[in-house]
């Protein structure tokens, strides 16, 4: 277990669906939500509260029970390894079938607000909406690691930096298998393996859209 960056508690929760090691549920943690990670694979490292559940499953069964309630926000990364230029590293593309649509609908019906990340690629055929497209050059982190979120409220917020390449020393690292304890670190995920941090999406991503989110929605801090 990883030691926990402290941060200001703002008295919400966010559900991380599909959470991996927990990337994208420290950027919400880092933003002031205690978080719930559900994923179907055993995540040792994961750093907060965790169930092993396949997701879907999960979110129908809960938002039949009413403990939906709780939460604030559902996040989902719905696996769409199909969509993306980079093989899967974790079998074949068959056994990850596009649930973006069936978990999109799910989240819909949840009642609650809800974000949906993926790769660029799920907005180029329309399967996502790109409310924000964000890059670790935005926050300045030395990553390229492009990534788009949808949004039950539809975007906005603050302006961003443009997103930015430079060439030369400054080059910002791209993923390559020789240097992926720097590539991880580089992100912001330190306390994953290297192997968890293939797939994992720099915290700073989703501490940014946890602020717009209570932003946007009034949502008062508890006292
Ligand atoms: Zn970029």
């Amino acid at each position: 277990m990883t030691q926990l960056p402290a941060r200001p508690w703002n008295g919400l929760t966010v559900l991380d669906l599909c959470c991996g090691a927990g990337g994208l549920s420290m950027g919400y943690y880092l933003a002031g939500f205690n978080v719930v990670g559900v994923d179907l694979h055993p995540m040792p490292n994961y750093p907060f509260e965790f169930h092993q559940a396949d997701a879907l499953e999960y979110l129908a069964a809960i938002t039949e029970s009413g403990e939906i309630e709780k939460y604030a926000l559902s996040h989902a990364s719905w696996p769409c390894q199909g969509k993306a230029r980079v093989t899967d590293w974790r079998g074949s593309r068959a056994d990850h079938p596009d649930l973006i649509t069936p978990g999109k609908e799910l989240q819909q019906a949840s009642g609650r607000p809800w974000v949906i990340e993926n790769v660029p690629e799920a907005a180029w055929d329309g399967t996502l909406r790109p409310d924000y497209i964000l890059c670790g050059s935005q926050f300045g982190l030395r990553v390229r690691r492009h990534r788009v979120f949808e949004t039950s409220w539809g975007g906005g917020g603050e302006l961003l930096p443009p997103c930015w390449h430079p060439t030369g020393r400054n080059k910002l690292m791209a993923f390559e298998h020789k240097d992926e304890r720097a590539y991880a670190d580089a992100m912001g995920c330190t306390w994953m393996n290297k192997t968890e941090a293939r797939q994992a999406v720099p915290p700073a991503y989703t501490e940014w859209i946890g602020r717009q989110f209570l932003a946007l929605h009034s949502a008062a801090p508890a006292a």
